[in-house]
């Protein structure tokens, strides 16, 4: 069984105990890797309270996500809103990473799918401390390129947060892992910077922040989306451009970002040091605006906090 990280989980409609939460070893999605999923975070804010952050916006990307393997979910977005605050309100949490996950399960063996073939959605919601470290947060994680690409834009595509796709963050990561780095960075199959195992990436130079385009193999991430909103704030330019692999080696600052590695600084990469090293100016204002959203010290402007208990 799952290591049991809260009590409850929102599954199918119920929410049951964490251990009842099981499915069969037949399940499609464990043979074939059919499902969608999210990640979400709430903090705990000191006007509001606990606050979901960028509902709206991970619940359209999960519907999105399962639009594109046309699987049908058998629930309304707002019901999975609400299941969403329920589970977290369930389990008593103050902050939490919310796991919402639609998946095929008992739909018979084989890539056949059924063409109205319906999924199981589970929601879990537990506590999760910063995914690349503390450390990271503040000095900065040393990243490496990945001898493995991103997957090529006729082949699976990435706009859709499918567990499929995770095989290849693993490798990335693993890749990392092994060579001593804390993440991986992968280049697209252009040669192009992509993404991290499971962050956007953006580089700096000159007071010129720029992103790779969703046409790198991302995952269009709602913390890149808001950390272009957040920078255009503070009057910086943005650019959403192919980042050439020297590029990272010549940038004053790098930070990667996601729901799961908020805002964490790059303090070199392949050994090569990004700018003076550590976390860089720029990096470390839009950092603060962004924890600024959950502190109470940047103003909510766009409605990007849903409190839990009102
Ligand atoms: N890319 C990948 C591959 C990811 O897994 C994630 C995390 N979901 C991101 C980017 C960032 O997306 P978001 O900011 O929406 O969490």
């Amino acid at each position: 069984m799952a290591k049991q990280l809260a009590d409850y989980i929102w599954f199918n409609g119920k929410i049951i105990p964490w251990k009842e939460a099981t499915v069969h070893v037949m399940t499609h999605a464990i043979h074939y890797g059919s499902s969608v999923f999210e990640g979400v975070r709430a903090y705990n804010t000191p006007d509001q309270g606990t606050c979901v952050f960028r509902l709206q916006e991970h619940t359209r990307r999960l519907f999105d996500s399962a639009k594109i393997y046309r699987m049908n979910i058998p629930y309304t977005m707002d019901e999975l809103n609400q299941a969403l605050i329920d589970t977290i309100v369930k389990n008593d949490l103050k902050s939490a990473y919310i796991r919402p996950i639609a998946f095929f399960g008992d739909i018979g063996m084989g890539i056949k799918v059924p063409l109205d073939a319906e999924a199981e959605v589970s929601i879990a919601a537990f506590e999760w401390g910063a995914y690349l470290g503390e450390e990271a947060l503040k000095n900065g994680v040393n990243a490496g390129i990945s001898s493995w690409n991103r997957l090529a834009a006729n082949t699976i595509p990435t706009g859709a947060k499918a567990g499929g796709n995770y095989l290849s963050s693993q490798l990335i990561s693993m890749e990392a892992r092994r060579h001593g780095y804390g993440e991986g960075i992968a280049l697209d199959t252009n040669g192009f910077i992509s993404e991290g195992a499971g962050e956007n990436i953006f580089v700096i130079r000159d007071g010129v922040i720029s992103t790779t385009p969703k046409t790198a193999a991302i995952l269009p991430g709602i913390t890149r989306d808001t950390v272009m909103t957040l920078a255009k704030e503070l009057g910086y330019e943005i650019r959403e451009e192919n980042i050439p692999r020297e590029a990272m080696y010549l940038a004053d600052e790098i930070f990667m970002c996601g729901t799961a590695a908020e805002v964490t600084p790059v303090n070199s990469v392949d050994g090569i040091t990004v700018g003076k090293g550590g976390r860089g100016p720029i990096t470390e204002e839009i950092q603060n605006m962004f924890f600024g959203l959950f502190n109470g010290k940047t103003e909510d402007k766009w409605n990007w906090l849903t409190p839990v208990y009102k």
